[in-house]
């Protein structure tokens, strides 16, 4: 059988990795800033990680869910504290656009109604729910889970202020803006969707499955704004590689049995991976990392010429190039082996490990120079 062929894939098969750093199956060595779309949170083969793993294999739990499982009770305590969401009831599943999924459906079981407002640029993910809150045309389905999409320009008040009315069930926007580009929401921007989200009785919901765990220098970046949304949607950074995501519920919505449910959410890989992460996160102060090194490269990238603009916070970073250096982000990877991520047209995203050092951020750098030096 062949594999369906839908993803881009570059020619590069990692074997081994470590902190940053990957090998391929020809022992060359490369430099990862972009962690599998910022999956990896804490960096490629965490020893507390892989032995916590390893522990769970050691066990006859592979059970799904349909017996009592502590290790969510322990992941849900240690989310709760450690994102400043102690109050919030957590719904675990396996991946972004799952809980996005649930999201909009626990805001549909709330609220009775159908209608959402998204923004131009998001991305929420693949399935039919999820996608139909996705500004991309190419990757929309021609039907979708029910709910009727208004997709508003992001940070614009007045069209917002327009569009938030009785009818809508829920506002669902990135913490940033990922796929479309590393594009912020304004701090005041989200203070306004929270107040009027209580107002008409919409339920907001926070995608941070990009922006989320740490990455920004605070939990989520919507924290920056003080606000506290509905509903939060996480993944990707939470098990370092190992699938896992999770809702996070506002304590006033009451759950029911049945309302959602899942055969392989929360199981003990799982939990053990997501465990794991939080231990590591908060004992190596990687948050912290996150905001200094992101401030660091911020500043520096602001000094090329061919970068038009820098976007970010922490280590969430997208800069854009000028027309003759789109080429860039393949030259890092097959001249100077450094993995980059990118958003269309021409901006180069960076999402490395919140254990990223100096060092490994200053190796960009010089390759940075090397490549517009030499174009200049
Ligand atoms: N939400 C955001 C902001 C994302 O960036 C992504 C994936 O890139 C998703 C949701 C979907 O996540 P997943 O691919 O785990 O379904």
């Amino acid at each position: 059988m062949k594999l369906f062929d839908v993803y881009p894939l570059f020619p590069i098969e990692p074997v081994k990795g470590e902190g940053s750093w990957l090998w391929d199956k020809e022992g060359n060595k490369y430099l990862d800033l972009y962690g599998g779309h910022a999956v990896i949170s804490i960096g490629h083969g965490h020893p507390h990680y892989l032995e916590k793993l390893k522990d769970q294999l050691d066990k006859i739990s592979f059970y799904s869910n349909s017996v009592q499982n502590s290790m969510q009770e322990q992941l849900a305590e240690k989310l709760g504290r450690i994102s400043g969401y102690p109050n919030h009831q957590l719904f675990l599943c396996n991946s972004g656009a799952e809980a996005n999924e649930n999201a909009l459906k626990l805001a549909s079981f709330v609220t009775g109604k159908k209608k959402v407002i998204a923004f131009k640029k998001s991305f929420h993910g693949r399935t039919s729910g999820a996608v139909a809150a996705t500004d991309n045309p190419k990757i929309v389905a021609p039907f979708n889970a029910g709910h009727e999409i208004e997709f508003l320009p992001l940070n614009d008040e007045a069209a917002f202020n327009q569009a938030i009315t009785k009818d809508i069930a829920a506002v669902i926007i990135e913490g940033i803006q990922g796929v479309g580009g590393i594009q912020l929401p304004n701090e005041s921007f989200l203070q306004l969707l929270s107040k009027k989200c209580k107002e008409v009785g919409a339920l907001l919901i926070l995608d941070e499955v990009q922006s989320g765990y740490g990455r920004t220098g605070k939990f989520f970046a919507h924290q920056f704004s003080g606000i506290m949304p509905d509903l939060i949607t996480t993944a990707k950074g939470m098990g370092n590689g190992f699938p896992v995501g999770g809702v996070l519920i506002a304590p006033d919505i009451k759950p029911w049995s049945g309302m959602l449910g899942t055969t392989f959410g929360g199981n003990y890989l799982a939990c053990a991976a997501s465990i794991a992460v939080l231990e590591v996160i908060e004992k190596e102060n990687l948050m912290k990392n996150a905001q200094s090194l992101g401030n660091y490269w911020i500043e520096k990238l602001k000094g090329f010429s061919p970068i038009t603009q820098v976007r970010g916070r922490g280590l969430i970073i997208g800069f854009d190039l000028t027309e003759p250096f789109s080429g860039l982000r393949k030259d890092l990877l097959f001249k100077h082996k450094i993995f980059t991520g990118e958003a269309k047209p021409n901006t180069v995203r960076l999402l490395p490990s919140l254990a990223l050092k100096k060092d490994e951020a200053d190796i960009l750098l010089q390759a940075l120079s090397i490549e517009i030096n030499q174009l200049a």
